[in-house]
């Protein structure tokens, strides 16, 4: 069986999971008010914040848009025994239909900065369209090939996110995390681990507060042109970015080769014309699950099953989920 590694981390994150510490919903609010200064939000459709547009209401809900808020609120959940999730743009993730038991936390912490040591500072709430557009501006190249990828600085990190071969993870000089413990702490690039859609925030529980980049020197024409091209081959093969998906379902088989990519073995094996409840497979791109409307989670992760064992009997390839889903109640021990 593959490893689940969301229930997983989600587990991680909540070590401290005490079920009824924390029952009381305006208990919770007033010393989440109290604590971090900003309200709570409760109840909310976790569908709004998930490129999917599936999710069931999360118990508490809060959007972070300064490090001490975001700090204040996890050591806070963690003392109240409250399970906790932090996301950013929601789009690598399928929410459960039933939501989250807990809190979830939208990370909003933007600012980019150009520092003396010709260093890229990039708070992790900042989106990687956010983040380009500043590289263009101060004329620094390389994470060209991140144009079109949507999500935050935060998420890219965590999944290592890249195209055309490349990765975010090979272009960073160091990061600056909250441990699982309330610690922060700097680490160099080289301690985190990446390797092709993974890295160590996948297996530590850490939030990434700031990822730094040394860039070269480039042309800021020459940089515009390259992203433009991207997107537009982008647009080409991908199902539009108004149709509601997570991306690539499904991670290529390792090592990652033309003949052996997963939306290659997923035509094969039929994968487009399969659909179930809500959720069908893109026509225009075999390792797409979109929601057509009225999908469920129940039904991406049935249909995903399905391709599963499609490929499984064809070509004895077991493929591994890239989308991250994240149960109700991964409220560990
Ligand atoms: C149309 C489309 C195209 C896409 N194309 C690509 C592509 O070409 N290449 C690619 O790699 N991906 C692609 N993706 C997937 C997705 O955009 C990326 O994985 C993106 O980097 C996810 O960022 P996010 O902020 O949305 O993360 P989320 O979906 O919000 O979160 C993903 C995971 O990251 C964790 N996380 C988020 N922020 C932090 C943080 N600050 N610290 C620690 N953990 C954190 C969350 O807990 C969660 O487990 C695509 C998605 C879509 C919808």
């Amino acid at each position: 069986m593959p490893i689940n590694k969301g229930i997983i981390l989600a587990q991680a994150r909540n070590l401290y999971y005490n079920p009824g510490m924390c029952a009381d919903v305006s208990s919770f609010s007033s010393h989440f008010l109290r604590a971090v200064g900003q309200p709570l939000q409760t109840g909310v459709s976790l569908a709004r914040h998930s490129s999917f547009q599936i999710g069931g209401p999360a118990d508490y809900f809060f959007e972070a848009r300064k490090t001490e808020e975001l700090v204040r609120a996890l050591a806070l959940a963690r003392r109240e025994g409250v399970p906790y999730h932090v996301i950013g743009g929601g789009t690598n993730l399928l929410f459960d239909d039933r939501g989250f038991r807990g809190l979830v936390i939208k990370n909003g912490i933007k600012e980019i900065r150009l520092c003396e040591d010709d260093v890229l500072a990039v708070q992790s709430g900042s989106t990687l369209k956010e983040f380009l557009q500043f590289c263009v501006e101060k004329k620094r190249q390389g994470l060209e090939f991140l144009a079109g990828i949507p999500g935050t600085v935060g998420g890219a990190v965590y999944g290592n996110a890249g195209a055309f071969g490349q990765c975010i993870g090979s272009f960073l000089f160091d990061v600056r995390l909250l441990s699982i413990s309330g610690r922060t702490l700097t680490r160099p690039a080289e301690e985190m681990e990446f390797s092709y859609r993974d890295s160590l925030l996948k297996r530590s529980g850490d939030i990434l507060l700031e990822a730094r980049f040394r860039l070269k020197e480039g042309d800021p024409e020459v940089m515009r042109r390259t992203m433009s091209e991207h997107i537009a081959g982008r647009e080409k093969k991908h199902p539009p970015y108004t149709v509601a998906s997570a991306g690539s379902y499904f991670k290529n088989p390792f090592p990652p080769r033309k003949q052996a990519a997963a939306a290659v073995l997923l035509e094969k094996a039929g994968a487009k014309e399969l659909k179930h409840g809500g959720a069908s497979v893109s026509p225009i791109h075999a390792n797409f699950i979109v929601n057509t409307g009225h999908a469920t989670a129940a039904d991406v992760r049935a249909l995903a099953e399905e391709l599963k064992e499609r490929v499984r009997k064809r070509f004895g390839v077991e493929l591994e989920e890239e989308v991250i889903y994240l149960p109700a109640d991964s409220s560990g021990p």
